[in-house]
């Protein structure tokens, strides 16, 4: 809805659902309103336009305030919530939003619902021993991908504005530190589930699934199996979620148990990473030495997880239910994947040496470091281009053109230029390489320049255009930001 006036609150219908929760399940506390006036770095058109904002709020002399946590909103206590995860494999019974606040819960013009939340406005009864902060740089890259996977058509949270606070937060050095305010139909974790039932809280299980279920899955509340059939739910959304994944070269880099959202959204961006070269077993999280989380890892490890969900529903729904249901896992996951890499490579119908086909390719690109993203937007013009095309594979490069032999035979007698078109819709000329964001993030703190920053946000969040301005974004790093680490400090 457009809204020229710059009205802050276009009369969102309120609704302080998760509060209807007993009380501690949560804790109703202020931000902490850290420093002088915020700043507001860079805002999402679309992400706002879910809560019915125009562009014009961007101006309000309240924005940066209100969704900072500065000013509060008017007619909602901000909480937090409760939950407990595992973290690398290992059970931690209690975590929390330690930085997180839930600032509105609301429904749109349309009746869909929203949640606002902040992150990084300060402690929380669940900090543990940390500082409730984020730093500017994790903000920066927290809300580009989340605008960047949501335009890859991709399940999110979405991130609405990035908003620099003016005081400094002590990380290995003192940095300048940020709110993302963040947008989500609910930030409900599997982490939830598992405080309750690791506590022997089984009334509160039962209680948070009847919550969820009654206001994200109302279509299931009245089947007699309602337990089973949204754990279904939840295990299709996750095995097609890391299909997702694998098909952009998206690897998250913290998946624990409460990083994984129950609406089957991408959840908490912290060290993730998108592969240049392919690599499978690509480890974008400098802390993850054992590689837990590894590119390749990732459909095996969102099975992982729903295992210790289901762990947690055991006093809703038999143990041989649940396994029966995570049984189907694999399959949506391998159905997911190979549908997605069909369109990845333009092909039409479906053949039973598909999944070959696909696999013949990727160890053709493994072998040579082949770029990912190049190497599938290019196969639309490999006719034209084909030399350029398998120059990507190097080493690989034998294998490719063998592999282009088999892959003719399969396209036979389509027409190339509306199998052109197909392709350049699924395959992404930009996704948020590391070497870009650092890019943006260096921009905004060495220079002030929220110009390269805004480039680039148009480049990744209009993924399947052509954007001349921001040619340079596409390409693999250049040499001297070539492996960058990234690590959880942020
Ligand atoms: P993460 O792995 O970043 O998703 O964080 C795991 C847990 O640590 C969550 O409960 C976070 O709320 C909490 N946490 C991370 N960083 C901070 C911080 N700077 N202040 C307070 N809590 C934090
Ligand atoms: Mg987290």
């Amino acid at each position: 809805m457009d809204n020229p006036n710059g009205e802050l609150n276009p009369g969102w219908a309120l609704d302080d659902v998760y509060r209807r929760l007993p009380g501690h399940f949560y804790t109703t506390q202020p931000a902490e309103r850290v420093g002088e006036e915020p700043i507001l770095v860079h805002a999402s058109a679309s992400a706002a336009a879910l809560i019915d904002l125009g562009p014009g709020a961007f101006r309000h002399p309240d924005f940066a305030g209100v969704f900072s946590g500065h000013v509060p909103m008017a007619g909602f206590p901000p909480f937090a919530s409760v939950y407990a995860g595992h973290q690398f494999g290992v059970f931690v019974n209690q975590l929390g939003d330690g930085r997180a606040l839930t600032i509105a819960q609301l429904t749109n013009a349309k009746g869909e619902r929203w949640d606002v939340q902040l992150k990084g406005a300060g402690r929380t009864p669940y900090s543990r021993f940390a500082d409730g902060r984020a730093v500017l740089r994790s903000s920066i890259r927290e809300y580009l991908c989340s605008e960047a996977i949501a335009a890859l058509g991709i399940p999110t949270t979405r991130a609405m504005a990035v908003i620099a606070s003016r005081e400094g937060v002590q990380r290995e050095v003192v940095e300048p530190g940020a709110v993302v305010t963040r947008l989500a139909p609910s930030f409900i974790r599997f982490g939830h589930f598992e405080f309750f039932h690791h506590r022997g809280q089984t009334d509160d299980v039962k209680r948070l699934a009847d919550h969820v279920i009654e206001t994200y899955f109302p279509e299931l509340a009245a089947r007699e199996d309602r337990y089973a059939a949204w754990f279904g739910e939840v295990v299709a959304r996750t095995a097609d979620l890391m299909a997702a994944w694998q098909a952009v070269g998206f690897a998250h880099g913290v998946m624990n148990t409460d990083n994984m959202s129950i609406l089957g959204l991408t959840i908490d961006y912290g060290p993730f990473g998108f592969l240049d070269a392919y690599e499978p077993g690509f480890i974008c999280n400098h802390s993850d030495e054992a590689g837990r989380y590894a590119f390749e890892r990732q459909p095996g490890i969102g099975l992982w997880n729903l295992q210790a969900l289901a762990s947690a529903l055991t006093s809703l729904v038999p143990v041989e239910t649940l396994r029966a249901v995570l049984e189907g896992y694999a399959g949506v996951f391998r159905e997911a994947m190979v549908t997605r890499f069909r369109a990845k490579l333009g092909l039409s119908g479906a053949e039973a040496g598909d999944a070959m086909l696909v696999n013949t390719l990727l160890k053709a690109m493994a072998k040579g470091g082949a770029d990912y993203t190049l190497t599938f937007r290019g196969l639309s013009r490999v006719d034209e281009e084909e030399a350029a095309w398998l120059g990507l594979f190097g080493a690989g490069a034998e294998d490719a053109r063998g592999w282009l032999e088999a892959y003719r035979a399969r396209l036979g007698e389509d027409d190339p230029v509306a199998r052109r078109v197909r392709m350049n819709a699924v395959n992404p000329k930009y996704v948020l390489r590391n070497w870009v964001a650092e890019t943006a993030i260096r921009a905004v703190e060495d220079r002030g320049d929220v110009g390269t920053l805004d480039r680039i946000f148009r480049a990744v969040t209009a993924p399947f255009d052509e954007h001349p301005e921001a040619e340079e974004f596409a390409a693999p790093p250049p040499p001297q930001l070539c492996g960058l680490e990234v690590s959880c400090s942020s």
